[in-house]
């Protein structure tokens, strides 16, 4: 039975529920009347259940898509602005247990060379990511509990936050491993990390299992139940993820909605993020042989879709994408993107970007500061800011903030701010000019006077040497 407010995962993504809502929305595709209600809904800014939002992807109507696109354009400036938050992934070993088909991890595959960071190579890595300007990182790991303890990765946490390197700090460290215990996230809360990433990888039950033959992510109720363990560890930002590409888009987009609605039932709080990977192939992996990959069209359907579904849910998108893909879907809702990620196990180190494939092909390969001149010249501000979690402003407290509006008196100001360490820290003279430029035109879009009296003062002090301030 369909209960978005049970712990058991068989009962809030429920199987029937699912189905039933495609059925409805395949029904209802050409009922442009009933399509035309819920896009007027949507345009209260409060979100979409699942099944109303499956309507909107089974429309084809080009008037009701175009809409639908200008609609989440529109969201995306009213409540994240033009700013877009960086961050780069940071491998930390790539040991696994699991037998997971489509990850080159895969405990079987002897092409890959095993590698677990030491701490001194964990110092290396960070070191080589703040000397290019990154603030935050979501770590990354394989899941086995004999070379990736929760200890390991507690003590990764705490060496990244040790390394006060020239200018460069990493000041939010979010986390991408295996689901686990209340216990260990609790740790994890304890450790400070940011936001607790897991992908569900899919959500049909018969697939998941299928895909995943052995090891501890068999088990399809520990893996999806994962987040209602870490809220209940006090983990109270996490990141929902769908790897699109291995069951039919369609259920994945019912059942993701679904998994944010059964958070704020039970905790009050949807998820903080949605990441929107697609398989991409890898050494061992050939992603034909997944044959429900989507259409870059379909893609971005997708991402606006979840931008009008969970105004209130950043979205994220890495380097799997090419930039024409991530240029078309940052417009339509998304609010964080990777940065130059290398995505092999001490990676960032070497001198010359190693072969990438080692977890996936990385499409996007510029350098961070070609990625900030590129999204300054599309009108954005790059964002280091990290002022949220570190004031405490997580979970409801952060999604308050953002229901106020009161974004254009704070983050706006914060982005300012970190772009303009960027640009005295580590960004080459023609994106300085840029940078320079964009940040004496945006203050004067921060609403209160008083505020942009701080910021203009505190602009000055960061000129002079001093770092990281925020509202
Ligand atoms: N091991 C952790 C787990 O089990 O959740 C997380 C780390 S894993 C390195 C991060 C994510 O990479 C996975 O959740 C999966 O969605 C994604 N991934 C794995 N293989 C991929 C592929 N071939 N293409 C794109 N993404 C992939």
């Amino acid at each position: 039975m369909y209960n978005p407010k049970s712990l058991k995962a068989e009962e809030f993504i429920n199987h029937e529920e699912v189905t039933e809502s495609l059925a409805y929305a395949e029904e209802n595709k050409n009922n442009l009347p009933l399509i035309d209600s819920i896009i007027t809904k949507a345009e209260k800014r409060k979100g979409l259940s699942h099944r109303e939002a499956s309507v909107l992807l089974a429309c084809e109507n080009e008037e009701r898509i175009k809409r639908i696109y200008d609609l989440a354009e529109q969201i995306k400036k009213d409540f994240y602005g033009n700013r877009i938050v960086l961050f780069a992934p940071l491998y930390l070993s790539n040991y696994c247990v699991n037998g997971c088909v489509y990850c080159p991890y895969h405990h079987q595959n002897t092409h890959i060379v095993r590698k677990k960071l030491t701490q001194e190579e964990v110092k290396k890595e960070v070191i080589a990511l703040q000397d290019i300007g990154h603030k935050r990182l979501a770590i990354e790991a394989g899941e086995d509990p004999v070379n990736n303890p929760i200890e390991y990765i507690l003590d990764c946490i705490k060496t990244i936050y040790s390394i006060k390197h020239k200018n460069g700090s990493i000041r939010r460290v979010n986390v991408n491993i295996a689901a686990t215990t209340v216990e260990n996230y609790r740790k994890l809360k304890e450790a400070g990390i940011g936001t607790y990433i897991l992908f569900q990888e899919t959500y049909h039950k018969e697939s998941y299992e299928t895909l995943h033959p052995v090891g501890p992510k068999h088990n399809y109720a520990y893996h999806t139940e994962a987040m209602d363990r870490a809220m209940e560890g006090g983990i109270d930002d996490v990141g929902l993820g769908v790897l699109f590409g291995l069951e039919l888009y369609k259920y994945e987009f019912a059942a993701l909605l679904m998994h944010a609605e059964h958070l704020e039932a039970v905790h009050g709080v949807g998820p903080h993020t949605i990441s929107v990977p697609r398989i991409k192939h890898a050494e061992d992996i050939d992603p034909s042989a997944f044959d429900n990959s989507i259409s870059d069209e379909i893609f971005a359907k997708l991402c606006a879709l979840i931008r009008i579904s969970v105004p209130y849910t950043g979205m994220i998108i890495s380097t799997r994408e090419s930039q024409a893909v991530r240029e078309k879907v940052i417009r339509l809702g998304v609010s964080q993107v990777s940065g130059a990620s290398r995505t092999s196990v001490g990676g960032y180190a070497e001198e010359i970007r190693p072969t990438d494939t080692v977890q996936f092909d990385v499409s996007d390969q510029r350098t961070l500061d070609e990625v900030i001149k590129w999204l300054m010249e599309l009108g954005y501000i790059p964002s280091f800011c990290t002022a949220c979690y570190r004031e405490g402003r997580t979970g409801d407290r952060f999604m308050t903030l953002l229901k106020n509006k009161q974004i254009l008196n704070c983050c706006h100001p914060n982005a300012l701010m970190t772009l303009k360490e960027f640009l005295m820290d580590y960004a080459s003279p023609e994106t300085k000019r840029i940078g320079e430029g964009l940040i004496a035109k945006e203050l004067q879009n921060i609403p209160s006077e008083k505020v942009r009296a701080i910021a203009k003062e505190r602009l000055s002090l960061i000129e002079n040497g001093s770092r990281d301030f925020r509202f």
